[in-house]
């Protein structure tokens, strides 16, 4: 058979208008999650369901409510259309996509926020054409995207093709505050959606040119440190015990974390963990007073080779040498900790599908890489599900002005055209 590619390319590249028709609309309809003010993801997740099935025939498509009681409805909508493939296993299963290996394209709904309004050029929820770029609120983060797997599988709608496996979109809510209500909500009650087989490909971020994949996170470690001693005059420091010296010791003394827990992973930038001490907070207001408090912070990015438990009992170990020496007490608390998860394999097949897409679409090796900690994809690789963080992007998600180009929404979509027909 000859291969279906041209035809999709050449289809994809016809949908410009509409591409433009469909982000404005979605534009129109600002999903904010309570956090942000917003009354949740509804209206635009009706607006997407209706799209959806007027011009993609999904197999199946069903919207999970996750409850939230802080939204006026009461709950926050994910969407799960289904698409069958060609491949025999599919053929066995009923026509609700359950069966078989499927390719996932997941992308939330909600948006953050324009914040500073005097720092737009125009209204944020009309979309503006400009120079190839759309211009508004949720272009980008995370219109692009979803903008992009719906084209992708129209494509295949529109000129009668199927796909060799399983196509699934998902449309998440709650991405930007924390995915409770969305994708965990989605992994804990409705886990068996996903296969083990499954490919999970997330268009959330990428670089400008496609050619970063992003397999894995470092774990993030916010600590603080509260250190109490006894404050005195700036002139009798052997009246009191100085918190500052103490806590700028203890800063100092840390350091030697980087030597400890020191494994280089060339898949990371910087490759190494890092543990920089960063925010402090005031102390005494006067040059001529000994702090007998101080309240410093440190920002630890660490490898998913090692485990935050170990990190931390070398940093106690150090807090307890200098409480000793100073006669101070160190309170130690988390700002944040999360301990990276798993990280995707760069011979994972979602990995390698985007890099034959890409190889053979743009003619571009994209890398597998790891960043400095937090996406969606960790609750799948969790779940113990392989997925890739993969776009083409202009990077300016969550800044006034954010845009995204058409292209990209093309060119995007066109790679999922091609992962769709890939034997995997
Ligand atoms: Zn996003």
């Amino acid at each position: 058979m000859e291969s279906p590619l041209p035809d999709l390319v050449a289809k994809i590249d016809s949908y410009r208008e509409e591409v433009i028709a469909f982000e404005t609309q979605l534009t129109k309809i600002p999903a904010l999650g309570p956090e942000n003010g917003g009354d949740g993801e509804r209206d635009k997740a009706e607006y997407v369901t209706t799209w959806v099935n007027q011009y993609l025939r999904p197999d199946d498509l069903q919207e999970y409510r996750a409850p939230d009681e802080r939204v006026s409805y009461g709950y926050r909508p994910n969407l799960v259309a289904t698409f069958c493939g060609n491949t025999p296993t599919s053929f066995k299963k009923n026509t609700k996509g359950k069966s078989g290996r499927t390719v996932w394209i997941m992308t939330h709904l909600d948006v953050v926020p324009p914040g500073d309004l005097s720092k737009w050029t125009g209204d944020p929820w009309t979309v503006r054409v400009v120079d190839g770029k759309l211009i508004g609120r949720g272009v980008e983060d995370n219109q692009q995207g979803l903008t992009s797997s719906v084209f992708a599988v129209k494509a295949y709608r529109d000129l009668d093709l199927i796909p060799q496996h399983n196509v699934g979109l998902v449309f998440v809510s709650d991405e930007e505050t924390g995915s409770k209500h969305g994708i965990q909500y989605l992994l804990k009650q409705h886990r068996q959606l996903f296969g083990r087989d499954d490919l999970i490909i997330i268009p959330d971020a990428g670089d400008t040119k496609g050619t970063m994949i992003e397999v894995a996170e470092k774990s993030i470690l916010w600590l603080k440190f509260h250190t109490k001693g006894k404050q005195t005059h700036g002139s009798a420091p052997e009246h009191g015990h100085n918190a500052h010296k103490a806590a700028s010791h203890l800063a100092v003394r840390l350091d030697a974390l980087y030597k400890k827990f020191g494994k280089r992973d060339p898949m990371f930038s910087p490759p190494i963990s890092t543990f920089e001490p960063t925010k402090r907070e005031a102390n005494v207001p006067n040059v001529n007073t000994i702090p007998g408090e101080d309240v410093m912070y440190f920002d630890c990015r660490i490898l998913p080779n090692y485990k935050i438990a170990e990190v931390m009992k070398t940093i106690k170990a150090l807090v307890k040498e200098v409480e000793k020496k100073f006669k101070v007490r160190i309170k130690i608390s988390f700002a944040q900790h999360d301990q990276a998860a798993p990280p995707t394999s760069p011979e994972a097949p979602v990995v390698q599908a985007i890099i034959r897409a890409m190889k053979e679409l743009r003619g571009r090796r994209p890398k597998p890489m790891g960043i400095g900690g937090g996406t969606v994809a960790a609750y799948f690789r969790r779940a113990g599900i392989p997925a890739a963080v993969w776009g083409t992007m202009a990077e300016t998600a969550h800044s006034p002005d954010e845009y995204c180009l058409i292209k990209n929404i093309l060119d995007d979509a066109k790679i999922f055209a091609h992962i769709f027909s890939q034997k995997l």
